[in-house]
């Protein structure tokens, strides 16, 4: 395969803004975000969230006020959410006597400013439906009557000429109220409005040191928390561009974060799977084409052979050619076999079926075929049995042992099939089912045995009869019995035979 750069996929114009600019641009946005909603809350609406604010607490005390006019002790009262809200307070009667006064803010304007017309107070709150408010210039030059913003007829008294551009700073909000006498008194309360602007001023003067310092802040906190995020994930990159190209032994490092982590983890997963496939596919390559090439060789050599030359045109010749057609399709059906038990791309079909029978329909098959070359294959069966399992895998895994056993036996030509049913003490004492493959050929030397299971595994040793083997055969044997969740196994001495046995759970 042509494994080169250009292999890579071609970049995707689209994407191609890179996270660590995605990040900073974020986190730059988050913050631009951030201080327009500080600047606009700090400088451009604060004198108005500060009026209301002061508007709905002098309206609550005038309130508390009113609820507790008749209260015997609405002087103490009046005294006390006096100095608790820095509202200097006066009830005056209809005709503008000061009933009750409680004076907290010094030079407030309803106690001290002489202009302050209480007389007329009574109608003017009259006139604006019980509610008035009044701004007015600490130092008094302005007066600014605002009725209630409902009311249409908007009247505006000014003693001397208004000084527009001065925040007013005061706020005295009157409000008629009625004894238990059904007297109408007047409540007056005095707020002093700090003078905001100078608040807006320094805050403003702060809002500008706090603005380059959160861009600066934010420059470097960004520039740090995508370094931080993209540096694994260009790691992992790079990583999986050494997989591209085929580099199966790529270690996935993930570090920094737990999503990193994981993923490098399933990627280094996917690079083990990945390089046992490629070793499975270089190793049948090489097999196959070794095992391909001894049979389409004969093939090819007895069929030119019988073209040629009249003499070699007989039956026997024929015979090779068919013998070898039938060895090539027994490997290919192997290797198809075996590759998909390998990779687990196979679909077990588990039913219910008699074992018993199936063997033995296999046994009365083989025997039928083999009687003529004089083997004989007994079966002994304690009793039938009944599997829930693939019976065209089981019977599969059966005909490997069973044709080895053929190929391999003693000069006897005698294989004996035996089928107990034992209790395992490795699965709670269940009932489970033993099939026994048992020859009397020249067994397998102990050090052979752990890896005659292993792929391609062939006994190194020139047999009596032309042993045709693929060396597949028990590599299925096992895959099978591992889909099944089964065991499998043999016992064998040299020159005395060998027992090949599979168990499976009933
Ligand atoms: P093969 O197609 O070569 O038989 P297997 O995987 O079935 O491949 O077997 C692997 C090896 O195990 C064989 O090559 C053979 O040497 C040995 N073997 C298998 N079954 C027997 C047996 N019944 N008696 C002796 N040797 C056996």
């Amino acid at each position: 395969m042509k494994k080169s750069k250009s292999f890579f996929p071609p970049k995707n114009k689209s994407r191609q803004i890179s996270i660590k600019w995605k990040i900073f641009l974020f986190l730059l946005g988050f913050c631009g975000v951030l201080l327009i909603l500080l600047w606009l809350f700090q400088v451009v609406f604060l004198n108005s969230f500060y009026k209301s604010i002061k508007i709905n607490e002098i309206k609550a005390t005038a309130n508390t006020i009113e609820k507790s006019i008749n209260d015997e002790n609405i002087a103490t009262i009046i005294s006390t959410v006096s100095e608790n809200n820095d509202i200097c307070i006066k009830v005056l009667s209809s005709s503008g006597d000061t009933i009750y006064s409680s004076h907290v803010v010094k030079g407030c304007i309803i106690h001290s400013k002489p202009t302050f017309d209480e007389k007329a107070l009574h109608s003017e709150v009259t006139n604006n439906d019980g509610e008035l408010f009044q701004y007015y210039n600490h130092d008094g030059y302005a007066r600014e009557t605002e009725p209630d913003s409902v009311q249409p007829e908007n009247t505006q008294i000014q003693d001397k000429p208004p000084a527009e551009e001065k925040e007013k700073d005061t706020l005295i909000y009157s409000k008629t109220i009625i004894d238990a006498n059904n007297n109408e008194l007047i409540l007056v309360l005095n707020s002093l409005i700090s003078p905001v602007n100078a608040t807006v001023n320094t805050l403003r003067v702060q809002l500008y040191y706090i603005t380059a310092f959160m861009i600066l802040f934010s420059v470097i906190l960004a520039f740090i928390i995508a370094k931080w995020i993209s540096r694994p994930i260009e790691a992992i990159n790079e990583s999986a561009k050494m997989l591209a190209t085929g580099d199966y032994s790529t270690q996935f490092k993930g570090t920094g974060y737990k999503e990193i982590a994981e993923l490098s983890d399933t990627l280094n997963f996917t690079a083990k799977e990945l390089s046992k496939v490629e070793l499975l596919r270089q190793e049948l390559i090489a097999n196959i084409s070794h095992d391909l090439r001894t049979p389409l060789t004969l093939i090819s050599g007895y069929a030119e052979a019988m073209r040629d030359l009249p003499d070699e045109n007989n039956s026997e010749n024929a015979q090779i050619i068919v013998d070898e057609t039938k060895r090539l399709t027994t490997l290919v059906n192997d290797v198809m076999d075996i590759s998909k038990l390998q990779t687990g791309n196979i679909n077990v079909h588990l039913q219910p079926y008699n074992v018993t029978v199936s063997l033995s329909n296999s046994i009365n098959r083989m025997n039928k075929m083999m009687e003529l070359d004089g083997y004989q294959i007994d079966f002994i069966a304690d009793r039938e049995v009944t599997l829930t399992a693939d019976e065209t895998r089981i019977s599969q895994a059966f005909y490997n042992l069973l044709t080895n056993a053929i190929n391999y036996t003693g000069d006897d030509k005698k294989i004996t099939v035996t089928q107990t049913i034992f209790q395992n003490p490795a699965d709670d004492l269940t009932n489970w089912v033993k099939i026994e493959v048992a020859d009397s050929g020249e067994g397998i030397a102990a050090e052979d045995l752990p890896y005659i299971w292993d792929r391609y595994y062939k006994v190194d040793k020139t047999h009596k009869r032309a042993v045709t083997g693929t060396g597949l055969g028990l590599s299925i044997v096992k895959s099978i019995l591992d889909i099944h969740h089964g065991d499998y196994g043999v016992t064998s001495k040299l020159n005395e035979g060998s027992i090949f046995w599979f168990t499976l759970k009933i």
